[in-house]
């Protein structure tokens, strides 16, 4: 499941089909407008070049934070830290609305700028931890993928970003090694 903080971190785009392309997105118009747009969030864009490197020092962070949470690491004080400073960087009001005929309250965004967007990014992986999910958080198993994404099944058992891709990839990967490990001692076995 793709969530508001593992797209931001996936920004960094790795080719999964292993021909070790790689693409830093972040300081990308294209990017941007389709991170803004997908979260409903606003933001001027583009964003100036202090920004981005702001937002990569931002991301790399959580990244870093994902993989040791998805080896089963706890948060430290440290993380917690850091999570505040980004929390406290985008003030909300609260509101209160109707949906259909259900009553809402929610939290509004005061500011139109990449501050507020860290922050609501920050907001939602700290929800992440507070439903006491953070051993949902994974790494695609393919190595030349790496995708960080959240494990929405009911088994808890999602190894790749997409099935249909990484995992079938992998399959396949799979399938040639072990030919080639029955081809080679088909091999030897002549030999002798
Ligand atoms: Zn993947």
């Amino acid at each position: 499941m793709e969530t508001l903080w593992s797209d931001f971190i996936n920004s960094k785009w790795r080719d999964w089909r292993g021909s070790e392309r790689s693409e830093d997105r972040m300081n990308q118009e294209k990017w941007q407008n389709y991170y803004l747009q997908q979260w409903r969030l606003k933001a001027p864009v583009p964003a100036d070049e202090e920004t981005v490197s702001e937002m990569r020092e931002f991301r790399d962070r959580l990244h870093e934070m994902s993989i040791r949470l998805s080896e089963g690491a706890a948060v430290s004080d440290d993380d917690l830290g850091f999570l505040n400073t980004m929390l406290h960087t985008g003030p909300v009001r609260r509101q209160l609305d109707t949906e259909g005929d259900k009553m809402t309250i929610g939290l509004v965004p005061l500011r139109e700028d990449w501050d507020q967007v860290m922050a609501e990014v920050a907001a939602d992986f700290a929800h992440t931890l507070v439903n006491g999910e953070a051993g949902r958080i994974r790494i695609c198993e393919n190595p030349d993928c790496r995708w960080v994404f959240y494990d929405d099944t009911r088994n808890r058992t999602k190894k790749y970003c997409e099935d249909k891709t990484c995992g079938n990839l992998m399959k396949v990967r799979r399938f040639r090694a072990k030919r080639k490990k029955e081809q080679e001692e088909q091999e030897h076995g002549q030999e002798d």
